[in-house]
């Protein structure tokens, strides 16, 4: 497949997952053509060898796995983690209000994005609701309004005469509210969205009880540049990485080579991980016990696969942007369309060592990909990935890769075609070793 096909399928897959609940069904839409099983955690599982499946924890993190036919003492776990969420605006529980004649939606910062981004965009509604069904059990159900629902307009420069010498400052409680209609006097604002999100999902406005709902921005990916060498869409930081290794898993080859195959992709990585079913949560070690034991393996042996196992954190990178030279250490600036980035931070806020850098080189070596190495300027504080987090958790060797990425936590994030395929084949590799 071309590198431009490999991205117009990541641009498919972003563009049907507006928000992490979505993300997890598109993952799942995918796992059909290749005869995975859904397994439900609350049911006792029945493993078999070279069998193919998947487990949904909480609607927004998926775990796909392979059972190995090697031993797993032998082979250990070869795992890709990544995360579903991006960071952004999420509508609080009371979500209406009216002022001055306009309807407002009330919205709370999730995470870290650059706030500024989300002004004079076309911007729309994606989550879950959960409402009461016939009998009387309580069920989710995805909701996405598929057109440009809300808008932050800008204030006109007329009144802020400084914006371009002090940047775009947007107070997160009087200046994030985003516009959603006309407020007409009869209009009682949280019936009226009620309405809305009943009409929306098809579910009786009395049933629903509660939602999950992200604002993301309606405009479809693109390829852009003069020959068009660049793509640029939203949530790139991190559906890239799970779309990435989602494709590597999903190949013939890797699929029979009778490795035990992880493919690991957490929500709430943007507001540390520590949840239910972040990557700092119990998700992940649960499922991996339950492999081993399906392997027939003591406590010991699980202990010794692990011992045996690898992750590759897959993350997006900082790619260099030459408006900015000082942003960057001068020594480890990286390039789009030059190949995955190795991160490495001393201070281990990404989990990469000598030993996993070594391995991840070699594989690149092996795969006929090139490969480039990241740090951050040393007066910076670095972010951090779920790798550090699921290594220490896990007691599993890792690193820290991910592909160079412009504007990161940007509404419109942007990278390199190249490098969604050099990832893909570099993760092949990974697995097939
Ligand atoms: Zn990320």
């Amino acid at each position: 497949m071309s590198a431009r096909q490999q991205v117009q399928n990541l641009l498919d897959f972003i563009d049907a997952s507006p928000s992490p609940w979505h993300a997890v069904k598109s993952v799942e839409a995918q796992l059909v053509a290749y005869q995975f099983i859904k397994l439900d955690e609350t049911a006792k599982w029945d493993l078999q060898p070279g069998g193919r499946y998947y487990v949904i924890r909480d609607d927004s993190s998926i775990i796909v796995f392979v059972q190995g036919q090697k031993p797993l003492v032998e082979t250990g776990f070869k795992m890709i983690g990544a995360h579903t969420d991006s960071p952004g605006l999420r509508i609080k529980p009371n979500a209406a209000s009216g002022l001055d004649g306009l309807l407002r939606l009330n919205v709370e910062v999730y995470g870290g994005p650059i706030l500024a981004t989300f002004t004079d965009r076309d911007l729309s509604l994606a989550g879950r609701i959960s409402y009461k069904d016939d009998q009387n059990n309580i069920v989710s159900l995805l909701v996405a309004f598929d057109r440009p629902l809300l808008r932050l307009p800008n204030l006109a420069i007329h009144m802020n005469r400084a914006v371009n010498e002090e940047g775009l400052k947007l107070h997160k409680q009087n200046e994030l509210p985003l516009i959603l209609s006309v407020l007409a006097e009869e209009c009682l604002p949280q019936a009226y969205f009620s309405q809305l999100i009943q009409q929306q999902s098809d579910c009786d406005a009395e049933r629903i009880l509660s939602w999950d709902l992200a604002v993301y921005d309606t405009q479809k990916g693109v390829f852009w540049g003069a020959n068009n060498e660049f793509y640029a869409d939203s949530q790139l930081d991190n559906l890239a990485s799970c779309h990435a290794a989602l494709q590597a898993l999903l190949d013939d080859a890797v699929l029979e080579s009778g490795n035990t195959l992880v493919c690991a992709f957490f929500d709430h990585e943007e507001i540390g991980s520590e949840s239910n079913k972040g990557a700092d949560g119990s998700f992940l070690g649960d499922v991996l016990q339950r492999i081993a034991i399906a392997a027939e393996s003591h406590r010991e042996d699980y202990v010794r696969a692990l011992a045996q196992s690898f992750m590759i954190s897959a993350d997006m990178a900082h790619a260099y942007q030459p408006n900015f030279p000082l942003a960057y250490d001068p020594d480890h600036k990286v390039t789009v369309n030059k190949g995955p980035v190795i991160k490495v931070n001393a201070n281990r806020r990404y989990s990469t060592e000598s030993i996993s850098h070594a391995l991840f080189v070699d594989w690149c070596e092996q795969a006929g990909v090139p490969y480039q190495k990241y740090s951050h300027r040393s007066d910076l504080s670095c972010g951090s990935t779920i790798g550090p987090i699921t290594s220490a958790r896990l007691g599993v060797r890792s690193l820290d890769v991910g592909n160079p990425l412009w504007a990161m936590h940007s509404i419109r994030e942007s990278a390199g075609v190249l490098d969604h395929g050099y990832m893909i084949k570099v993760m092949k590799r990974f697995f097939s070793s």
